[in-house]
């Protein structure tokens, strides 16, 4: 029996059990294929990030001795799809079985499971991805019993397990969580840092020509291309992070800059994502700078709390309930999305200047994803299916695995309160308190009727009466509905027309395939 090892585009790391417990000689097999790239519109920076970071990640695999077999997307026999290409490079070496690891999507878990199922062709053995904290199992021994699990329930459990930031059983500092120390306005802000620049050598000018013939009908510029394709790469971010952005990384956590796409963000999620760093090694990276007094314990503790708290959460959360997640609906959401999330053409200032730095860097951090592009699809009915799409294309961390939780649940609400206990509604009025965009906008956000008005706050109350049910029985939501049931019927009445016209103003598209992108 001889053994192909396939690795996945976003398993680039030499310490999963299928390297490790690989000899010597071992063939492994990558496979650069055309249907992982199209199935939603990639961004060509993701395209050319994951490229670029497999074909280094061969050259390491060869130099330690290992026999790779590297399917590129312009190989001529390239079958273009991902099972049959592994099992054509299987029978090319005399393999009879074809291990890997878990795959981030359940889409082409399924798809592998009901091959190894079929038992046709070579065996499949689908290897666990150890790359988490949290396996699945530990997660689903957490989840017994519970009916509405909670992310900071889940994030100290974590806490105790790994022992990060803990002192005996106690979280250092006699708290678990310093969040109302970490939501300065952008106003207060000191000047962000500036990334490192990435050398390119041949291999990654290579790729990015090759993404650049392939994909230039995709949303997103390849110019300023910057992320990291290698582990040295990726290691010189996350020092660059700890040293220059981490001390600031709480305070401004929140906020919202017109000028600077990453702020006091890390930008190690697609890293992360594809392998090139480990989440332990990140957290630990981050803990280390506190104890020896680099950054405050505010800054570190709503760090780690990303990764060790929300990272694994979504993830356990997405495979715990996948595939049924994926079609919930719950507020019977049927917009499409906006033609301006693909052609930037609004002048809403805050929506097109997320849209243009998504296109520009395929990047937005956290808060202009919820608050900002999340939150208007969510105030305009956007149906699931057409956000998440969005989501898994433009960004160069997208994984469907991180990204249906926190849009399908966190954004919109879409799961019925199962991951966010409220939806993260908000009118133009916290985007004019965290962000400098409304200064340098057509619109008032204190406006909420008449033809300046920011067109966030009429959409937030119509979104608010028309979830009544459920939402006005919310705890955490009893004060705004007390102020919306407050208002004049004339008042709640010309709202509720400022925000039809609004929307009938918007141009909407279908979903890929079906539909136009600009
Ligand atoms: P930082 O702000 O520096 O945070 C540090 C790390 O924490 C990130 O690198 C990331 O690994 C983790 N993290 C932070 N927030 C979350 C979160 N809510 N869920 C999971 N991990 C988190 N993240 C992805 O990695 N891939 C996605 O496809 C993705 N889609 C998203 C879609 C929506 C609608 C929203 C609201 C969030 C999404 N996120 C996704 C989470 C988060 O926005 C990004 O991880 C973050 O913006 C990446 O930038 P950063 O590395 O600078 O993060
Ligand atoms: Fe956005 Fe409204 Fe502010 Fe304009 S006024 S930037 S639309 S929040």
């Amino acid at each position: 029996s001889k053994t192909l090892r396939l690795i996945l585009g976003d398993q680039l790391s030499l310490t999963l059990p299928i390297l490790e417990s690989a000899p010597e000689n071992a063939v492994i097999a990558l496979c650069e294929v055309g249907e992982e790239g199209r199935y939603v519109p990639h961004h060509p920076q993701k395209i050319a990030m994951m490229l670029a970071a497999m074909r280094h990640f061969a050259a390491t695999l060869r130099q330690r001795g290992f026999q790779v077999h590297y399917s590129t997307l312009d190989d001529t026999d390239n079958t273009q799809q991902l099972i049959p290409e592994a099992e054509r490079v299987a029978q090319l070496h005399g393999c009879d079985e074809i291990q890997v690891t878990l795959p981030g999507e359940w889409r082409l878990a399924e798809a592998i499971e009901s091959r190894r199922k079929s038992r046709v062709g070579p065996r499949w053995r689908v290897l666990e991805d150890t790359r988490f904290f949290c396996s699945r199992q530990r997660f689903a021994q957490w989840m017994e019993g519970r009916k509405r699990p909670r992310m900071e329930d889940f994030y100290r459990m974590m806490r105790r397990h790994t022992g990060m930031l803990m002192e005996a059983d106690a979280p250092v500092g006699g708290q678990w969580n310093f969040d109302h120390d970490n939501r300065l306005p952008i106003d207060d802000a000191p000047p962000p840092p500036s990334a490192p620049r990435h050398r390119q050598d041949t291999l990654t000018r290579e790729v990015l020509a090759l993404v650049a013939t392939h994909f230039d009908d995709h949303f997103g510029t390849l110019a300023g291309f910057n992320w990291p394709v290698t582990r040295r790469q990726a290691l010189a971010d996350l020092r660059h992070f700890i040293t220059h952005a981490l001390p600031c990384f709480g305070h401004y956590q929140d906020a919202i800059s017109d000028k600077s796409p990453y702020l006091f963000h890390s930008r190690l999620s697609a890293a992360l994502n594809i392998g090139l760093l480990l989440p332990d090694e990140v957290c630990k990276a981050a803990e280390n700078a506190w104890w020896r007094g680099a950054a405050p314990l505010n800054a570190v503790e709503g760090f780690i709390r990303q990764i060790l708290g929300w990272r694994e959460y979504v993830r356990g959360i997405y495979w715990h309930h996948m595939p049924d997640y994926k079609r919930d609906n719950r507020l019977a959401a049927e917009r499409g999305l906006p033609a301006c999330y693909w052609n930037g053409d609004t002048d809403l200032r805050c929506l097109k200047r997320a849209i243009e730095m998504t296109h520009d860097n395929a990047y937005a951090h956290h808060i202009q994803r919820l608050m900002i592009t999340g939150n208007f699809a969510l105030l305009c009915d956007v149906r699931p299916a057409a956000l998440c799409d969005w989501y898994l294309a433009v960004y160069a961390d997208a994984c469907e695995w991180v990204e249906l939780p926190n849009t399908l649940g966190m954004v919109l609400h879409a799961d019925g309160g199962y991951l966010g206990s409220k939806p993260y509604c908000a009118s133009g009025k916290y985007i004019d308190r965290m962000s400098d965009h409304c200064t340098q906008c057509r619109y008032d956000p204190r406006q909420s009727v008449g033809d300046d008005a920011c067109p966030f706050n009429a959409l937030y109350w119509r979104f608010l009466e028309r979830h009544a049910d459920p939402l006005a029985d919310n705890p955490r939501m009893r004060v705004i509905y007390g102020t919306l049931n407050k208002m004049s019927t004339e008042k709640r009445r010309a709202l509720r027309e400022q925000a039809e016209t609004f929307l009938d103003t918007l141009t909407w598209t279908r979903p890929y395939g079906q539909g136009q992108h600009a």
